[in-house]
């Protein structure tokens, strides 16, 4: 259905999509050096939607301990 496309398409647009999970992180490693994280924490995974590899921030309710 329609909202189903619209959220694959939030998946990956705009995101950097990577062969291996050794060139996502090798990117977003060069991201990090460059500074341009403010806060938060980047990792690496594999995209469902498209078979690939991104990387993004971590939601912030996965970061947090024992918050359900
Ligand atoms: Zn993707």
């Amino acid at each position: 259905m329609a909202s189903k496309r619209r959220i694959r398409r939030r998946q990956c647009d705009g995101k950097r999509r990577f062969c291996s999970s050794r060139e996502a992180r090798k990117a977003m490693h060069a991201v990090i050096r460059a500074g341009k994280v403010n806060g938060g924490i980047l990792h690496v995974y594999r995209c469902c939607f498209c078979g690939g590899y991104h990387f993004g921030h971590v939601p912030s309710n996965r970061i947090s301990n024992g918050n359900q």
